[in-house]
């Protein structure tokens, strides 16, 4: 029993695999960086959905029975017109580290005086079952983005998302906030029960 997930990205894998591995103890959870001639594709679709496709097609696993998932996700700012969105991973350049992009939204939101600091994190998750057959899961998580980065755990734009209803940043409340209510914990907990209502693993 094995799934198989298009990411490099540890930030998102450090997410997905504890709620895969809790709901189906016996699953054996790979990632892409296990392929020695994985080769990772242009992300150059114009949504999620595209970008979720395109990797989870990257994934070609040459084995009988095994789920192959990949998902897209980024930030929404309001105020921004919806940027970063689906240029979230690159948004302050090809190779930005995570801090850079925090570093340029906050900038952007100062230079332009953005007063509309709402925001939503999205996820699209793109699974093929072991038949072969697409199921696509969405997750959102809305909130504010902050002043200033705050917080050392998660990844990305975590030290500046202030989740609705909260206080502190999800960089601050961690895995035990994320794995419960995040974008990518929603699009996870479905696949879940979509992979037990097809007790196809
Ligand atoms: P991609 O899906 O690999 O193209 O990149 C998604 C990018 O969106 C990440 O590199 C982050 O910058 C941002 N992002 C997506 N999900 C999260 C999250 O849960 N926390 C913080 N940033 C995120």
């Amino acid at each position: 029993m094995e799934i198989w997930i298009g990411t490099t990205n540890k930030g998102k894998l450090a997410e997905m695999r504890p709620l895969l591995e809790k709901a189906f103890p016996e699953l054996v959870v790979h990632s892409i960086e296990e392929l020695p001639h994985y080769s990772q594709p242009p992300e150059d679709g114009k949504t999620f959905l595209d970008n979720a496709r395109i990797k989870a097609r990257s994934v070609k696993v040459m084995k009988p029975g095994v789920w192959v998932l990949a998902e897209d996700s980024g930030l929404e700012v309001e105020g921004l017109g919806g940027l970063p969105g689906i240029h979230s991973a690159r948004y302050a350049g090809p190779h930005a580290r995570d801090s850079e992009n925090v570093a340029k939204l906050l900038k952007m939101l100062q230079i332009r005086s953005v007063a509309n600091r709402n925001a939503r994190f999205l996820c699209t998750m793109v699974a093929f079952d072991p038949q072969g057959n697409e199921h696509i899961f969405t997750g959102e998580l809305k909130g504010v983005i902050g002043k200033n980065p705050v917080g050392q755990m998660g990844f990305g734009y975590d030290p500046v998302f202030v989740p609705l209803g909260e206080t502190k940043s999800m960089a601050e409340l961690g895995p035990a906030f994320k794995n419960k209510h995040s974008h990518r914990a929603q699009a996870t907990l479905i696949l879940i029960d979509k992979i037990l209502s097809q007790n196809k693993l």
